[in-house]
């Protein structure tokens, strides 16, 4: 993810951070594949190459693969 120019303030070790953080917080807030498919509408697609709305829900779908399995 890289950071706008609004981001100019933080030293680059705070702007890590910052993406991790709202990077969780967003993984956090999305309640299914539809919302997630929304919320990645507000991507920047040029710049948004390790998209966390994607790798968030992977990692579902591993999870969900990973349950049927084991039952
Ligand atoms: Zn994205």
């Amino acid at each position: 993810m890289m950071p706008g120019n609004a981001l100019k303030i933080f030293a680059s070790e705070e702007q890590e951070t910052l993406s991790k953080l709202t990077n969780r917080v967003l993984r956090g807030m999305l309640r299914n594949e539809q919302h997630a498919s929304i919320v990645s509408c507000l991507c920047d697609q040029p710049i948004c190459k390790d998209c966390p709305v994607e790798a968030e829900m992977m990692e579902r779908k591993d999870d969900l693969a990973g349950a049927t399995v084991e039952t």
